[in-house]
């Protein structure tokens, strides 16, 4: 049995969850608070930490060589920092009025209870896995840890047959059919959307769909999948959906992921619409003086539409243990709210967004003209000058830059920063107009797909307002 608060010499602090929020977090106090001042237990009931599941696409497919790599800091190396990781030890209860956690060795199956004067909730988020029949077969297979994309390139390595099925078209969805495609299968992508990547409009999502045909992945979008088919050795054989079956030697769900919040909301911590912890702009859980959240966990403010919603994305995560940490540690620190900025690729096809889909700007109440651009990522004279499609959302009357949607190739993704840099600054188009962005031919032609767009969007408001 763990001490009692009350025996205790030093304040400590108890972290659930051992990747990008909770050891940023556990660091980062650590940092600010040496080991006499404040002790640190963390719970982790995987076999990794502080990984990069971000790098599972490249690392399935290839491009990685070696799953060690997309380690950033061991359990050993948290030990060494004075944080005390207990890995594959599940946290199975949060006592919120009693300050401490139920926890279990998930090799030993023994529990015991750990008391804290602060807690760190960064349970992150688990996939969505529907209850079809087949989804537990062999060859079927999600990609949330590093077990997952072990377990993954295990099946890949055995399996004769060359034919994969991807079912979920977001950005994970379609990193995956890379990883496939490099790896010599022939894809196909099951989509419940009409068209891929729902994080874009429609419209935008169609250059997605084609440029993946383009690359020989088949697409099956409005397609709800029904079951997954096993052959007489029990395992995956094909996806069934409503209208067809796929064939498959190996399956790989992307359908997207939910806050792991069971604990949280069984100890009665308040969650949001999507089943996010709550918490204030310090990453406090709402009401609750020592107990902090963040990563998948948490809902976010989305700084453009004024409302929560749950993103899951590691760049989110690590910010927000530094400032739990930074808060646990006794310094200050906050972290505003979102834009809500995502970048992905498929192939040699770059896919961005930031801000307002049309329709979450409809949602939000707000009036807006959209346009849409073509344009190059060098000038077109440029020996690799390729398409560029650039959307633009803008609010009617004062000309506020509302999002932005680029799909295009080499140099064209990681142009939204300048939208997700004009959003968080609340720029009106007229003023990105004037942004003194960088030129050469092999970057971009003399105005920049952003300002294109910009001037466009500008036009189109000034029209409406009349
Ligand atoms: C394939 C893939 C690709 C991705 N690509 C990108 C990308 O390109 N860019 C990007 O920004 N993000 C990307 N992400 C998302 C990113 O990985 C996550 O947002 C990030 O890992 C979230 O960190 P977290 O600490 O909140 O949660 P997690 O990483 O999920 O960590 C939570 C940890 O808590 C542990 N845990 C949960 N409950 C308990 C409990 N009761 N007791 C003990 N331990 C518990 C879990 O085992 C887990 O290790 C990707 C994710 C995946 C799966």
């Amino acid at each position: 049995m763990t001490m009692s608060r009350e025996n205790r010499t030093k304040e400590r602090l108890v972290v659930v969850g051992g990747d990008a929020a909770g050891m940023s977090a556990a660091s980062q106090a650590r940092r600010l608070k040496g080991p006499d001042a404040l002790e640190i237990i963390a719970f982790e009931r995987g076999h990794f930490s502080s990984y990069s599941a971000c790098g599972i696409p490249y690392w399935v497919g290839g491009e990685v060589d070696d799953r060690d790599k997309l380690i950033a800091r061991s359990p050993e190396e948290h030990r060494e920092r004075g944080i005390d990781l207990r890995m594959r030890t599940e946290v199975t209860e949060l006592d919120v009025d009693g300050g401490r956690v139920r926890s279990r060795d998930l090799d030993s199956g023994a529990e015991e209870w750990t008391s804290y004067d602060k807690l760190v909730v960064a349970t992150g988020a688990r996939p969505v896995r529907p209850s079809l029949p087949g989804i537990d077969a062999p060859g079927v297979h999600g990609v949330q840890t590093l077990d997952d994309g072990q377990a993954l390139i295990d099946t890949l390595s055995r399996t004769e047959g060359r034919r994969a099925v991807v079912i979920g078209a977001g950005y994970i969805g379609v990193e995956m059919a890379e990883a496939l495609i490099n790896r010599g299968y022939e894809v196909t992508v099951v989509n419940r959307g009409k068209e891929p990547m729902a994080t874009l409009d429609p419209d935008m999502g169609r250059l997605v769909h084609e440029a993946m045909e383009g690359m020989g992945i088949t697409m099956v979008n409005d397609a709800e999948v029904t079951k997954i088919l096993t052959g007489d050795d029990g395992r995956v054989r094909a996806v069934a959906t409503e209208d067809g079956e796929y064939a498959a030697d190996v399956v790989v769900l992307g359908i997207g992921v939910r806050p792991e919040t069971t604990l949280a909301g069984a100890a009665g911590l308040p969650l949001g619409d999507h089943k996010g912890l709550l918490t204030d702009l310090a990453m406090r859980v709402r009401g609750h003086e020592n107990i902090w959240a963040g990563g998948d966990c948490v809902e976010v403010l989305d700084l453009v539409s004024g409302s929560e919603r749950h993103i899951a994305l590691g760049t989110h995560a690590n910010k927000h243990g530094q400032v739990i940490g930074s808060n646990v540690g006794g310094g200050y620190a906050t972290f505003p709210g979102v834009v809500g900025t995502a970048v992905s690729k498929v192939c040699d096809l770059e896919i961005a967004r930031t801000g307002l889909r049309e329709k979450d700007a409809h949602r939000a109440g707000l009036r807006f003209e959209a346009v849409t651009i073509e344009s190059t990522n060098s000038a077109g004279y440029y020996p690799k000058a390729d398409l560029m499609t650039v959307k633009m959302l803008a609010e009617l009357r004062t000309g506020r830059l509302l999002g932005v949607q680029i799909v295009g190739r080499e140099g064209a993704a990681k142009r939204v920063d300048i939208a997700a840099v004009a959003l968080t600054a609340g720029m009106t188009v007229e003023q990105m107009t004037a942004l003194d962005l960088g030129y050469a031919p092999p970057f971009s032609p003399v105005w920049d797909p952003i300002l294109v767009a910009a001037r466009k969007a500008v036009t189109a408001v000034r029209k409406t307002a009349q």
